[in-house]
């Protein structure tokens, strides 16, 4: 038998967690019968902004599951790139605890590839923590009229920086799906284990009042212009982020349902 490492523990909890992702999905599916595939006309295809702790993680998984469409989270890619001890990995880490943003080409790359192999995208996606430059917005837009696909929403989840402190440093976090749990304003029901698995949750090694102040000034220098590009195309729109996580949902659905 192979030597037992972190990594190969790591690994294979990742992939228990797609395995887990894919089955939850597959059985919803089957429930109300939309396993057939979406036309162009009818996929969701959907930005999330926010700065860190607005609520993405929070919100992306219920529109998953509401619109059959995958859900992309840059920053989970990279933190199970940095689980794996990739060379990506090694390098992002050093970058994510600084509070920086990992290259546009790498990142740009990650989503191409998602959305050309990901099996759960072909009916739509949304994206959490991507684009976060105006950049990476341009190159999404190339990257989507190659497929003669369209965005039709980005929606920024609009909070004081304030409000985030209490939020980011009592985040906990179940690595393998991305599950989020806050110690006070959302906890598990066993201390520090998922609720799903049961397995230990963790504190992400950027969610300190450090990390989260370079990281606030990171959002406001090159993603607020990402909210004014889309602004530009017609396809922004802001919600109040410091209402309740339901009050947050409806002004989402609210969003959609207007058009
Ligand atoms: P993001 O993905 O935007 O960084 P998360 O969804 O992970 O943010 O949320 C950050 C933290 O705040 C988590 O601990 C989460 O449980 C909590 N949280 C999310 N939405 C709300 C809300 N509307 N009110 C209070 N706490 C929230
Ligand atoms: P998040 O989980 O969205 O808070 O992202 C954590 C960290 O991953 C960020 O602070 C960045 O360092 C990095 N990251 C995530 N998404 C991107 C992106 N689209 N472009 C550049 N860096 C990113």
């Amino acid at each position: 038998m192979a030597p037992i490492t972190e990594e190969a523990v790591s690994s294979l909890k990742d992939m228990v967690g797609k395995l887990e992702a894919r089955v939850q999905d597959l059985e919803g599916r089957l429930s109300n019968g939309s396993n057939k595939p979406k036309s162009v006309a009818e996929q969701m295809r959907i930005i999330l902004m926010g700065p860190p702790g607005a609520g993405k993680g929070t919100q992306a998984p219920k529109l998953k599951e509401a619109y059959c469409a995958c859900h992309l989270a840059t920053g989970d890619m990279l933190r199970s790139q940095v689980a794996k001890k990739t060379d990506l990995g090694r390098e992002a880490k050093k970058i994510m605890d600084q509070g920086g943003l990992v290259s546009d080409d790498i990142m740009v790359n990650m989503i191409k590839s998602e959305l050309d192999n990901n099996a759960e995208c072909k009916n739509g996606f949304i994206l959490d923590g991507f684009p976060r430059t105006v950049a990476q917005a341009e190159r999404l837009d190339d990257m989507l009229n190659h497929r003669n696909q369209k965005l039709q929403h980005a929606v920024e989840l609009q909070i004081d920086d304030a409000l985030l402190v209490a939020r980011i440093t009592g985040r906990l976090v179940h690595p393998a799906s991305g599950r989020s749990y806050h110690k006070i304003f959302n906890p598990p029901n066993q201390d520090m284990k998922d609720d799903v698995t049961g397995e230990p949750l963790i504190q992400r090694s950027d969610d300190n009042v450090d990390a989260l102040n370079k990281r606030l000034v990171t959002y406001h220098a090159q993603t607020t212009p990402v909210a004014d590009y889309y602004k530009k195309t017609g396809i922004w729109r802001g919600i109040d982020a410091s209402q309740e996580p339901g009050q947050v949902w409806k002004s989402l659905l609210g969003v959609f349902h207007k058009n």
